[in-house]
């Protein structure tokens, strides 16, 4: 997964809560994706919602990824490791471009969707195959 856009757009606002702040709002990012059949490039808009809250009160920021400690001291804070966390958190898992992916050609690699080829598609006649042979003796 690569990002498209060199930034991601945040519409982000902050609310003072009890214990510090709460950051809420929308992550738009542009992102392109390989099919895991094809290894077709894809792009792919995403657009996340946002909720975090941040804390001078280390007692609070326990194991909740949601929750960063800000300490006092600080007067910015760098939300970006949050951001990555939750893309990542939304990125498909086996992308594939379509459903009906046939994928490449295991023998010579032929992207299926787009033409065929005129390998047999006998599995155990490939290349490493002869590899392993000649290892082995
Ligand atoms: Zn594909
Ligand atoms: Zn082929």
């Amino acid at each position: 997964m690569v990002f498209a856009a060199d930034h991601i757009q945040c519409e982000l606002s902050a609310q003072i809560v009890q214990f510090g702040f709460q950051v809420s709002g929308e992550i738009k990012a542009q992102l392109v994706y390989e099919c895991v059949r094809c290894l077709s490039k894809n792009p792919f808009d995403l657009t996340l919602p946002m909720k975090v809250w941040l804390t001078a009160r280390e007692e609070i920021s326990t194991d909740d990824q949601d929750v960063i400690l800000f300490p006092d001291h600080q007067d910015q804070i760098d939300l970006s490791a949050s951001i990555a966390d939750i893309i990542s958190l939304a990125e498909p898992m086996n992308p594939i471009c379509e459903e009906e992916c046939k994928g490449l050609c295991p023998q010579c690699g032929t992207n299926l969707n787009l033409t065929s080829c005129d390998c047999k598609p006998d599995e155990g006649d490939s290349p490493w195959d002869v590899l392993k042979n000649i290892k082995s003796e």
